[in-house]
């Protein structure tokens, strides 16, 4: 098919300096050539046959048979008496501007690319985990949340799946899944029929834990074109009989692109559960079991990206246990409940209230042993060290301007005979080594140090790169008071955020937290037993630091050793 065969219509412009008004009217082109066409503008403008005019472009390029031939339907053309006379009045031109669909498949990378590189990659997956901890907030039983990571090639192309037993999404929801930046908070929901109701905000409850984090409408799209360069999404709601299906991929868009045809159009595949018939055989093994485990699922949805990147690949299992304890530190308080993960015998009856269940499973190639975790299984994220080695902790609140609220928590890392328990990053890189003294060697000798006091989450996950320092209250007096200097490194805290602080989209950092809170409006209030205390929270919280430093830190002192 070629352009001149194929329907066109273009909107002419009478601009002759003589026309009093600037008239405008679409002259078919369909099948013409331009001679033709030139007759139906001649008669359309009733332009006498001596009169002479040039057709040209809106950017004066003169209309002969070879521009004739590349002109698309609906462009906008100028009749005129000369190609550089001036315009007698103003000309309307139809543009259109859908965005490139680089928009979605390039999305991810400079989100993640441009906020630390390699590291990025388990926040590309916490995306999906999000979505999935959203979907299954009101779930009575265990909330289910799966990555498999399968590598083995004998069963197709690598493919990464993230997997949950959430309310997965009507083929309406399905279509909104794609819509970039189409959020909760401007979905149309103006139809009876349509499938969401009103958004409405989660009452408050303790440390945030609302499982309302999706927010922007674009974590999605991010992840998966982050990860790879094809997404699947497999989901059925539980009130209907079929499961609806869904691609996204670059391979697509080209193909698109290439034909000229619509970029952001798709097909959404309705069938039966366990129904693979659209499976091609060898490129997706995995896919045919993965389809066949449908059939006893009341509702899920499955997210399969392909096309990873191949040092994605390397890294994801290279550095299994780091990615996978930063997935444990994102989701903690989601994994533990609001005491996290306290493995102390003190601790061993009270009851763990998390129903949030999430997996990961790595399969190479066979005869290779797969890998699983269980996050909740993960010892050694940094909000289970902190938990550990707490002697004692100081719970407040900050209010800031209207519903916006943290609750806070400081945690006191004692020194222990011959270290400070403040606990280290076991994958950080070690600092510069300290000139050692034989003599008396003191492990881990600055606790804290120079770092900031706060890790901070939001709606209860963690956002990793956004760390506050600490607060004029907790802050280490300069003036020498009744508490050690030394003590104020013994401390580490946790922000929990609701949501009235607003994040980035790719919930790496916080707009503003430290800012709001530094403002003089904000109010901070210790906090016991749940209760509000009406009491200068500096004048407490050095209370508490002198009594953590007089019953919990241990300090052997050597005397009269020859
Ligand atoms: P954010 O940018 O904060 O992630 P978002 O979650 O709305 O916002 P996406 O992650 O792209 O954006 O997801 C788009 C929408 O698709 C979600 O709002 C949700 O309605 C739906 N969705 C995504 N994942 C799932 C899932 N696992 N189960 C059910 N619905 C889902
Ligand atoms: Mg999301």
């Amino acid at each position: 098919l070629t352009l001149a065969s194929s329907q066109r219509g273009m909107r002419v412009f009478d601009c002759r300096p003589e026309s009093k008004q600037v008239t405008e009217q679409v002259v078919e082109a369909t099948g013409k050539k331009l001679e033709g066409f030139l007759q139906d503008v001649s008669k359309a403008f009733s332009i006498s046959g001596k009169e002479t005019f040039v057709l040209t472009t809106t950017d004066r390029r003169v209309i002969d048979d070879n521009v004739f031939d590349e002109l698309e339907d609906g462009i906008t053309l100028q009749l005129l008496r000369s190609a550089d006379q001036e315009l007698p009045a103003a000309t309307q031109e139809h543009i259109k501007y859908v965005p490139h669909y680089y928009t979605l498949v390039q999305s991810g990378m400079y989100e993640y690319y441009a906020s630390e590189g390699q590291k990025s990659l388990p926040y590309a997956f916490a995306e999906l985990v999000d979505n999935s901890l959203s979907a299954t907030a009101s779930k009575e039983g265990l909330r289910t949340i799966e990555i498999r990571l399968l590598f083995d090639e004998s069963q197709g192309k690598h493919a990464a799946v993230v997997l949950d037993n959430g309310c997965g999404m009507t083929s309406k929801q399905l279509n909104n899944w794609a819509v970039y930046r189409l959020s909760k908070f401007n979905r149309d929901n103006s139809t009876i029929h349509s499938d969401h109701s009103g958004y409405v905000r989660p009452a408050p409850v303790p440390r945030s834990l609302n499982s309302d984090i999706s927010f922007f409408g674009v974590g999605g799209k991010q992840a998966v074109f982050y990860i790879g360069q094809s997404a699947r999404i497999i989901t059925k709601p539980a009130a209907s009989p079929d499961v609806h299906e869904f691609v996204m991929s670059k391979e697509d868009f080209e193909r698109k692109e290439k034909n000229k045809e619509d970029i952001y159009c798709g097909v959404i595949r309705n069938r039966k559960p366990g129904d693979c018939a659209h499976i091609v055989v060898e490129e997706e093994l995995f896919l045919q079991a993965l389809i066949a485990e449908e059939e006893d699922k009341e509702s899920f949805t499955a997210v399969v990206i392909t096309g990873i990147q191949s040092e994605h690949i390397t890294y994801l299992k290279q550095h299994f246990d780091l990615w996978t304890r930063e997935l444990a530190h994102i989701y903690h308080y989601y994994v533990h409940g609001i005491h996290g993960n306290d493995m102390r015998q003190s601790a061993k009856n009270v009851q763990k209230e998390s129903n949030v269940d999430i997996q990961i499973s790595l399969v190479e190639k066979s005869g290779k042993q797969s890998r699983r975790v269980n996050l909740r299984n993960v010892d050694n994220d940094m909000q289970t060290l902190y938990i550990n080695s707490t002697s004692a902790s100081f719970e407040f609140r900050a209010q800031a301007h209207g519903e916006a609220t943290v609750e806070g928590l400081i945690r006191y890392h004692p020194f222990l005979y011959d270290r400070e328990t403040y606990p280290q990053d076991p994958y950080a890189s070690p600092g510069p080594a300290d000139e050692e003294d034989d003599e008396c060697e003191v492990f881990n000798p600055v606790g804290r140090g120079k770092r900031p006091i706060f890790e901070c989450f939001w709606n209860g996950r963690l956002i990793p790169y956004t760390t506050v320092a600490e607060f004029e209250w907790c802050a280490c007096p300069k003036k020498a008071g009744s508490v050690p200097a030394e003590c104020y490194n013994r401390i580490s805290g946790v922000l929990f955020t609701n949501d009235c602080f607003p994040v980035s989209t790719n919930k790496l950092t916080f707009m503003d937290l430290e800012l709001q809170l530094r403002d003089r409006e904000t109010i901070f209030t210790r906090v016991i037993n749940g209760q509000d205390q009406r009491v200068k929270i500096q004048r407490e919280f050095t209370t508490w630091m002198k009594e953590c430093h007089e019953q919990y830190d241990k300090q052997i002192k050597f005397m009269g050793f020859q």
